[in-house]
């Protein structure tokens, strides 16, 4: 188990919830980072009193600075200043709950700092997945996945060669809007969209669940995390989300992680790993929940989950394309700028648009990052 820990994005779904778990283990707070939410921030501030804050807008930063001022916490604004929240000293884990690819920079620097990354940031893994694991395996730093379905994966995999593994099973519920033709989902609203049937997520995610983006990013997480090809994982659309993924071993033994759909368990364990503790989480009950049920996801229906398939087997910078451009196209449409299904077509003109690079460097995907948001910004407006 960790002793003191950073939250990056402590006012989001993921960042509310480690907090809690680290109120319930004991467990020191010594850096948070939020957005512009300091009521949320100052009360964390009050219970928790970390040593460091990073505020990303300037105005909420200095706002929060005059109404801490009877504390002597530091408060920092800006992206440098989210660096320094997940290098904090006397730290040794940081939870990775803020969204999108400005992630990265930060977990970078907590792996050279050998921290353990509880990681909730997909967008980190799908920009510049094998720069990250290169970068874990020199610092020896321990990457604990929180996204349920990797650290259901992650589970069923320990203790066990690498070798046995034959594929992964990933599962998804299929989001809100399962079976529905693209000329229904034409008109979806944002409050449609970000209405999730079993999880309770962050505006964004519940958007790529709502698109299944979000299965395609977990697709290219899944790869980089576990070492696999894109040939041994299989998507499996499983509405009822009880089994959170399971893995298919040589001899064709199949083994699942189950239980009730809430994100406090992934972000215990990643926070207690290798130890198990006790949890106030809801048991699952399987006379209750009667039957599952799977299928095949429908790729046709799914173009976001086929496109991320391919920039997977792509490589190179398209993964990151991706991603950055569907960050700016979910913005937008959370904005009333475009409609649901645009969200698809901005994203696909970006991957086509943006030159391919095969073996990008760490400047090569940041000006990546950069180029497919621009792009997406420039046709929306
Ligand atoms: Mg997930």
């Amino acid at each position: 188990m960790v002793h003191a820990i950073s939250i990056l994005g402590s006012t989001g779904s993921i960042g509310r919830q480690t907090a809690q778990a680290a109120r319930r283990l004991g467990l020191p707070v010594l850096s948070l980072s939020g957005q512009r939410n300091i009521d949320l921030l100052e009360q964390q501030a009050r219970e928790f009193h970390p040593r460091y804050i990073s505020v990303m807008e300037p105005d909420a930063a200095r706002e929060l600075h005059q109404r801490m001022s009877d504390t002597d916490v530091e408060i920092g604004t800006g992206e440098e200043s989210l660096v320094k929240a997940a290098t904090i000293e006397g730290a040794d884990c940081v939870v990775t709950g803020v969204s999108g690819s400005i992630g990265l920079r930060p977990t970078l620097a907590a792996i050279r700092h050998n921290k353990r990354i509880a990681l909730a940031n997909k967008e980190t893994l799908v920009c510049a997945g094998d720069i990250v694991m290169a970068e874990a395996a020199r610092y020896g730093a321990e990457i604990l996945p929180v996204d349920s379905e990797h650290a259901a994966i992650f589970q069923c995999l320990a203790g066990r060669d690498k070798k046995e593994l034959r594929r992964i099973l990933l599962t998804g519920s299929g989001g809100p809007f399962r079976g529905w033709s693209r000329e229904r989902t034409e008109d979806v609203t944002p409050e449609q969209a970000v209405k999730h049937p079993n999880w309770n997520m962050g505006a964004k995610i519940s958007v790529d669940s709502a698109t299944m983006m979000n299965k395609g990013l977990e697709f290219i997480e899944a790869m980089h995390l576990f070492d696999v090809t894109t040939e041994q994982i299989q998507v499996l659309i499983h509405p009822e989300s009880a089994i959170h993924s399971m893995v298919e071993l040589l001899d064709g033994t199949v083994i699942a992680q189950l239980g009730t759909p809430d994100m406090g368990l992934p972000i215990q364990y990643a926070l207690t790993w290798p130890e198990r503790k006790a949890s106030e989480t809801e048991r699952l009950d399987f006379a209750a929940l009667g039957s599952m049920h799977f299928e095949n996801p429908d790729l046709n229906k799914l173009p976001c989950l086929r496109l991320a398939m391919d920039c997977a087997r792509a490589g190179g910078n398209s993964p990151c394309v991706m991603s950055a451009a569907n960050e700016e196209a979910v913005w937008a449409f959370l904005q009333e700028e475009v409609g649901f299904n645009d969200i698809y077509r901005l994203v696909a003109y970006a991957v086509d648009a943006i030159p391919y690079i095969a073996s990008p460097s760490l400047d090569d995907i940041l000006d990546s990052d950069r180029r497919a948001r621009d792009f997406v910004r420039k046709s929306v407006y």
